[in-house]
């Protein structure tokens, strides 16, 4: 974004080097995260005319007009640009065609060729710059994404504790506070909620303050209106469990620490619960270092241990598991089963190809699955299969059975803060290990208790 604006305020810089400003940005995030006021803030900041609409609008309106408004917003904005033009709720224009009921669709069909046609026919360098934003990705026209027309996207993500912090703040200046008010304390009471919420939690505390009569919003009056605002989250099915947190906290740790401690991973940069963000339920990103063409059987392996890793974590801690490692349990079992079938990678069934041709899927789906082997090679190759991940999950469990301090340690400041960079996690673990030949694990069930008190 910091690029849109600096292209807006300095057009020529750009131009007289060749370079073209990306064509459309998608801010891509939950509701209520500031979406439209980023894409304001950028205008603000350019100093240049903001066009707005909102995908559901079109939605609305009579065969053709919507079409006919998508071209009147094109024609405006080149006669004014430099200038921003900025479509809310993009999906309910931008859903991919072809799917739903049969019929009834044709307006937002037309509306969205339009903006297609729109989007290929115009000059970035002339200085119209595209942001739309939705909250529901996937269900976008692939279309609308390729290169060329909303190749950028920008996760906005709900904000962590430190963000929420700086977002209450902002609101807290609208209201007379009381001096003694911990605002950190009631960022940490408020995980999962987005800055319209945060605002709506400072409103609602204001209110109350007035209803007793008070000159200023106290502690008492936050704590009453977190409440409120929390019960009408949970009616929208956003329940923010602090059982869940713990088991995710430790989970994505089992990632972690299983990635840190294995030679040739790529580094952890970030780690997150942040509560129904925009990833379910939390993540932890790894940022490759370069770009790989080849993988080598033992960084393969080591992938697979990586992704077990959040499941041995949960058997560790809770002497229990949970659904969180679905997906995780998907793609360790996806690559192990292209080492056995593809890549030659397994000891009994030697260099041999197994994954059969698929040219053959579209002109005979049922056979999906089926490959030019014997039944009895389809036995071995599951056993073989399954021999991979169980050792990379002892593997995992291993690991974090030995760095059991800093992963108790690690969850306990990623559950208080919502996120850890991977730096921190590498100093805690120094900090551990210096420490190791005088305390060894004795200390961890102690931590455990006390955070499950
Ligand atoms: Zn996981």
């Amino acid at each position: 974004l910091v690029e849109v604006i600096d292209f807006l305020k300095e057009p020529e810089r750009f131009t007289s080097i060749g370079g073209q400003i990306p064509r459309g940005t998608l801010l891509v995030g939950p509701p209520g995260t500031g979406k439209t006021l980023l894409a304001k803030a950028v205008a603000g900041e350019s100093k240049v005319p903001f066009f707005s609409l909102s995908g559901s609008e079109f939605v609305e309106m009579f065969v053709g007009l919507g079409a006919a408004r998508v071209r009147d917003l094109f024609k405006q904005a080149k006669e004014k640009a430099p200038c921003i033009i900025f479509i809310d709720e993009l999906d309910a224009v931008g859903k991919a065609r072809g799917f739903g009921a049969v019929g009834g669709h044709d307006e937002r069909e037309q509306t969205l060729n339009q903006l297609l046609v729109e989007l290929d026919g115009f000059d970035p360098n002339m200085g119209v710059i595209l942001i739309a934003a939705t909250n529901r990705p996937e269900i976008l026209d692939p279309a609308l994404l390729r290169p060329g027309r909303f190749d950028r996207q920008i996760l906005v993500d709900r904000p962590d504790k430190p963000g929420r912090r700086d977002i209450l703040n902002v609101h807290l200046k609208k209201i007379t506070v009381a001096k003694n008010l911990d605002v950190d304390t009631l960022a940490g009471m408020t995980p999962g909620m987005v800055g319209a919420d945060l605002a709506n939690l400072v409103n609602e505390a204001a209110l109350l303050s007035v209803r007793r009569k008070k000159v200023e919003v106290g502690m008492a009056e936050f704590e009453e209106a977190v409440e409120r605002v929390v019960a009408g989250l949970e009616k929208k099915n956003r329940l923010i469990n602090p059982v869940e947190k713990e088991i995710v906290a430790y989970h994505e740790l089992g990632h972690a620490i299983v990635a840190m401690t294995l030679p040739e991973t790529d580094p952890v940069q970030k780690i997150s619960i942040i509560p129904r963000g925009i990833a379910a339920l939390g993540y932890t990103m790894q940022v490759p270092t370069e770009d790989r063409f080849l993988m080598r059987r033992k960084e393969l392996l080591n992938r697979i241990a990586t992704l077990l890793g959040g499941r041995a974590a949960e058997e560790i801690i809770f002497d229990d598991i949970s659904t969180g490692a679905q997906n995780d349990l998907s793609r360790a079992t996806d690559i192990a089963r292209s080492m056995v079938k593809e890549y030659g990678m397994s000891g009994n069934l030697g260099q041999v190809f197994f994954a059969h041709k698929k040219q053959n899927q579209f002109l005979n789906p049922t056979q999906e699955g089926s490959g030019d082997y014997s039944a009895m090679t389809a036995h071995l190759i599951d056993k073989e299969i399954r021999q991979i991940i169980d050792e990379q999950y002892e593997r995992a469990l291993e690991i974090l059975r030995s760095k059991r301090t800093i992963l108790i340690r690690a969850a306990k400041s990623l559950m208080e803060s919502e996120t850890i960079q991977g730096e921190e996690l590498v100093a805690l673990e120094a900090a551990v290990s210096k420490h190791s030949d005088f305390s060894d694990d004795t200390d961890a069930p102690d931590d455990r208790n006390a955070l499950a008190a």
